[in-house]
């Protein structure tokens, strides 16, 4: 069982990753945290990688394809994996096709979350993250307040990149890049719509729900 985690930017689907992961022994591979990992690896590909998004730039499919290739070799976990934020375009999504086949895996599905554009902006615009204890809540959707947290509101934190600007563009891309392969799995009878909208425990149930029936 292997699976292909979308969503756009603010549709909680690192929450569910993160679910699952606890719950149903799976391996998350987020491109983000292997990214962030060789960065402090500091190695010669790390500083290459550093200087790329220092730069601004988009990381090179190639470089991807690389560290996917190198998850996949692993066969302790190579049957129980969620891939979350790849593929991120079509041309990924296709080398990702040759690069399963190469190590005989299959995927199993593929779990796409689903939220309207003007929520997306609340759901980031109103994250905050609370620099004392760590615990997320949303302003609009889930404020804190003194019933589910303990601190003082002066530790609630915003995440600098999460500016009306840069959320603009994130979506942009997401739209633009990441939903011709949706189709693509589609035509493979292996995609999943799932709305996102919902509470995140409805949410989760959903995903269990398919995940046992493609089991069994
Ligand atoms: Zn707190």
């Amino acid at each position: 069982m292997n699976i292909v985690l979308f969503g756009p930017p603010g549709s909680g689907k690192g929450t569910q990753g993160n679910n699952l992961v606890k719950n149903f022994n799976f391996f998350k591979v987020s491109t983000g945290d292997l990214l962030r990992e060789e960065i402090n690896k500091q190695s010669i590909l790390g500083k290459k990688i550093k200087n790329i998004i220092d730069e601004g730039k988009f990381i090179s499919d190639d470089i991807i394809n690389d560290f996917i290739r190198k998850i996949l070799s692993k066969s302790k976990i190579n049957n129980r994996l969620i891939f979350d934020g790849y593929p991120r375009n079509l041309e990924q999504a296709k080398k990702f096709e040759s690069l399963l086949k190469e190590h005989n895996i299959k995927i199993s599905c593929v779990l796409s979350l689903e939220v309207e554009k003007e929520s997306i902006f609340k759901r980031i615009l109103g994250r905050q993250i609370c620099s004392k204890c760590g615990l997320i809540f949303n302003e609009f959707f889930n404020p804190s307040n003194t019933s589910n947290h303990n601190c003082d509101v002066k530790f609630l934190k915003k995440r600098s990149d999460d500016n009306e600007k840069t959320i603009k563009s994130r979506i942009e891309t997401y739209l633009d890049k990441t939903l011709p392969i949706l189709d693509f799995y589609k035509k493979q009878n292996l995609l999943h719509q799932i709305s996102g909208m919902a509470k995140i425990d409805e949410i989760s149930k959903e995903i269990q729900a398919i995940i046992a029936s493609i089991e069994t």
